[in-house]
């Protein structure tokens, strides 16, 4: 390591979780599979955690294309 000390590394926003490039779904890093798509693409680089729990009165939810309850990455890279 350099003297710069940290380098400037986006991390997520909650150790110990990914997303699904699919869907946006945040899950535990030991889930296998996606639990609302079922997909198995997973990333470490995401940002932005939002919980929706109700999808159907949720504007953001609307937004991030959502339609059922849980935690969504805002942005996945
Ligand atoms: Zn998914």
């Amino acid at each position: 390591m350099s003297v710069r000390g940290r380098r400037p590394t986006r991390r997520s926003p909650l150790p110990g979780y990914k997303a699904c490039r699919n869907c946006k779904a945040v899950v535990p890093d030991e889930a296998e599979k996606c639990p609302v798509c079922g997909g198995t693409d997973f990333t470490k680089d995401w940002m932005g955690l939002v919980i929706i729990l109700k999808p159907e009165e949720s504007c953001i939810a609307k937004k991030l294309g959502i339609n059922r309850a849980g935690m969504y990455a805002i942005e996945v890279l």
